[in-house]
């Protein structure tokens, strides 16, 4: 029976209540960072739920990373109660596609036993088509267009009747090349990022049934969904069209996978009467971190202008740093988390602090000095702990385990541990087994069962080894895997360690990698520990169908494997790279895209320098701006914008401050803030009450200053406060050309 009682919208603000309680069948949230737009988002499903009757599990909840995604079912979770909220269809618009792919793929002709190719999966056999047929393309731009293709639901085949016959140079071999690929990943049986989608649009498309029991969809960091998620959200929504939107024009960030923040006004003119709901008021930040963010922001002068105000105090101001060098950098970084944490006394701590980058490749010198300084850490978001050689390998044996037809992976381990088996071997192996259009797997089975191969010279030594050791290992485990899963998801990891004791991998890694064997040692039992965490997951959650229809059958997947393999190639996207559940608290090194929606007290983006943000590959200024606005705008309180002077190199060529900056410069502190002991504490104890609702968290603390170089001289009567003092003199919007970083133009 619905709840009378409402107390659920007393913590929320007038528009934030209308929005989780109107009645329109669309509801449109579109605010600034920190105005409790996924708050929102999550109290309307409890009230969907608790106060409307709507079923857990008609609901439909999609964001963009895994670790939104357990946030926010976290978050539901604690309000509804009941384990209620596991019913939910709930993840990232990937892992929504795969569940139906999974429980209804065999309607539009998918093999059961799809496997997922992740991004470096594409990339890699992208490459080996061009190389193969001497394309003249390169296939990071390759990926890319095909990327793009796809996003905007092109099927391979009408590629070249929809295009105009243009003029672009490559074209026809990046047809080729997107038509050779798709033919690969089909003849492999696996499905990349985007096919997930593109097929779960066709079988919704086809068959509205399986989505016939959904009442309502909801979706947050509705910025950055493209082409074909709009179509599947509109298809996940197709039964009742209620849908609830909430995101913000000026963090769209993800253009590069053709995020179209056209969609955010398509939804307003495909479904009239929309209700459109602004938050106004940002929770997250003090007041000159947030006007520093609307002064980065406010550059862009095509955007769509919304209102923010703090809600909390001054606080202090924002410090910008410029250092020697990277490693210089990345030390400074080390002991002002230091400083910040021990003058906090207990209060502050390492899970509070997050280091938020421009792209991975910066994390070397950071990651080194906080070893160095013994501060444990973590990585999120396109660090890939799924790339190391020694997980790969893994997971390779893994993916051939559950998909024999994966030549790629196959031919991959094939030398792994070494079984003195060469390239060249190991490419005739695949041309004789194309050839009798059979996969690698089952010419090694053939080959087993008495014939010879027909044109692969093979050493008597190498046979034994692939044949009887290699093959005997993989079938007998398939067979293993085929018994645990009748019944039972279990084994899992019993499978993994046998398997690594077949292989003798441990001895494997010392004896070919010794000088980090025991690193890469531990990495895998890390491995281990995550499918532990899988099984232990899904034993609570149960398994991952979806809710029964009448006269709709769906594959059970009861195997763990299947389900496991997927959740790593959809986990290697973004998170959870190696990050094991730890007691001890871990200073956060993310990427800025991995940080989206997420806060944290003190925050540092180093490297803001031209080249870097904006990024020297970047065609985008402007998405390169609200990249850095949405890192500054993850900070509650302490914000560190720095960057070295020389580039790391060592060719003497000197750093500018980024463009996007360097216009503000006069907004930063003049000197690294000191915090005394009472005020950081302070600031500590307010922050971990769950919800603030009082000014406090920022009023006390005075800007102290130590000592140190003065960089930026300020006149403090020349900066503007407040924002309010800001529009009194006529300054809300700031004027800045935006250069454009140096760089070459990609290619495609
Ligand atoms: P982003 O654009 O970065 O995703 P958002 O709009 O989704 O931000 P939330 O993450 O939902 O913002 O909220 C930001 C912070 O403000 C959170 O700590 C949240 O708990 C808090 N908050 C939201 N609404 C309120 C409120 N009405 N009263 C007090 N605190 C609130
Ligand atoms: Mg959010």
């Amino acid at each position: 029976p619905p709840k009378k009682d409402h107390s659920i919208l007393n913590s929320l603000n007038a528009a934030q209540a209308r929005a989780v309680s109107s009645d329109a069948a669309t509801v449109a949230i579109l605010a600034g960072p920190g105005s409790g737009k996924t708050h929102t988002l999550t109290s309307r499903v409890v009230w969907l739920v608790d106060h409307q009757g709507y079923r857990p599990e008609d609901v439909v909840v999609a964001t963009f990373t895994v670790k939104a995604a357990r946030e926010m079912q976290e978050r539901i979770g604690k309000a509804l109660g009941n384990g209620r909220e596991k019913k939910i269809v709930l993840g990232t618009f990937h892992s929504i596609a795969r569940r139906y792919l999974a429980a209804y793929g065999r309607k539009i002709g998918l093999s059961q036993k799809f496997g997922i190719a992740d991004d470096g999966d594409s990339r890699a056999i992208i490459a080996r088509i061009c190389k193969r047929l001497q394309l003249a393309v390169d296939p990071s731009a390759a990926r890319a267009w095909i990327s793009k293709k796809k996003a905007k639901g092109t099927e391979a085949s009408s590629v070249s009747t929809r295009q105009p016959v243009a003029k672009t140079p490559g074209l026809q071999d990046l047809e080729t090349c997107y038509k050779e690929y798709q033919d690969h990943l089909e003849r492999s049986n696996l499905l990349d990022y985007d096919d997930l989608l593109v097929r779960c649009v066709d079988l919704l498309r086809e068959f509205p049934s399986c989505v016939s029991n959904i009442q309502t969809v909801l979706i947050d960091e509705y910025q950055d969904t493209n082409g074909v998620q709009y179509e599947l959200m509109k298809l996940l929504a197709q039964q009742r069209k209620r849908i609830t939107v909430v995101g913000d024009p000026d963090q769209s960030i993800y253009g590069w996978r053709s995020a179209e923040i056209r969609n955010l006004w398509r939804l307003l003119r495909e479904f009239p009467g929309t209700d459109e709901i602004s938050l106004e008021d940002n929770y997250r930040s003090s007041q000159l971190i947030l006007s520093l963010s609307l002064l980065v922001i406010q550059q862009d002068k095509k955007r769509y202008q919304k209102v923010l105000k703090p809600v909390h105090n001054e606080g202090t101001r924002p410090v910008l740093r410029k250092l020697k060098s990277a490693s210089v950098e990345a030390e400074w970084i080390v002991s002002e988390i230091r400083r910040a944490v021990s003058m906090s006394g207990k209060m502050l701590n390492h899970n509070d602090v997050a280091i938020l980058l421009r792209s991975a490749s910066l994390s070397r010198h950071v990651e080194s000095a906080l070893g160095k300084a013994g501060m444990a850490y973590k990585m999120v978001g396109g660090f890939k702990f799924y790339d190391r050689a020694e997980i790969k390998t893994l997971l390779d044996y893994l993916r051939v385990i559950h998909q024999p037809e994966n030549n790629d992976a196959l031919a991959r381990i094939m030398n792994v541990p070494r079984r003195g088996i060469g390239d060249g071997t190991i490419k005739n192996l695949i041309e004789e087994a194309e050839k009798a259009s059979l996969s690698l797997f089952d010419l090694l089975d053939k080959h087993c069962r008495g014939d010879r191969f027909a044109k692969t010279k093979i050493t008597k030594h190498a046979e034994q080894k692939i044949s009887g050791d290699l093959f005997r290992l993989l079938k007998g485990t398939r067979k293993r895997v085929a018994e645990i899963s009748t019944g039972t998801p279990y084994g899992l990891v019993e499978m993994i360690e046998q398997l690594l004791t077949s292989l003798n991998f441990q001895k494997y890694l010392q004896d070919t990698q010794p000088e980090d064997h025991e690193q890469r040692w531990a990495n895998v039992q890390e491995f281990i520990n995550l499918a532990g965490d899988f099984v232990r997951d899904i034993d609570q959650v149960g398994d991952d169908a979806l809710p029964e229809i009448q006269g709709l059958e769906q594959s059970m997947e009861v195997e763990v494997l299947p389900r496991f393999l997927a959740n790593v190639s959809l986990a290697a996207d973004a998170q959870k790279g190696g990050e094991v559940e730890e007691s001890k608290p871990l200073v956060t090194i993310s990427t800025i895209h991995a940080a989206k929606g997420l806060e944290w007290p003190i925050v540092f983006v180093p490297a803001v320098y031209n080249g870097s943000i904006p990024h020297m590959r970047s065609e985008d200024g402007d998405e390169e701006r609200r990249l850095l606005y949405v890192a500054m705008t993850r900070a509650q309180s302490l914000l560190y914008l720095s960057y070295p002077v020389y580039s790391s190199q060592g060719n003497g060529e000197r750093n500018e401050l980024s463009p996007f900056v360097a216009p503000v410069t006069g907004q930063f502190a003049k000197k690294g803030p000191c915090f005394d002991r009472p005020v950081v504490a302070r600031m500590a104890q307010i922050l971990q009450r769950e919800l603030p609702t009082e000014n406090s968290i920022f009023s006390s603390l005075p800007s102290m200053y130590s000592g140190g170089d003065d960089l930026y001289p300020v006149d403090p009567d020349q900066v503007p406060k407040t924002l309010d003092e800001r529009r009194a003199r006529g300054e809300d919007s700031h004027q800045a050309n935006i250069p454009r970083a140096k760089r070459p133009r990609l290619s495609g």
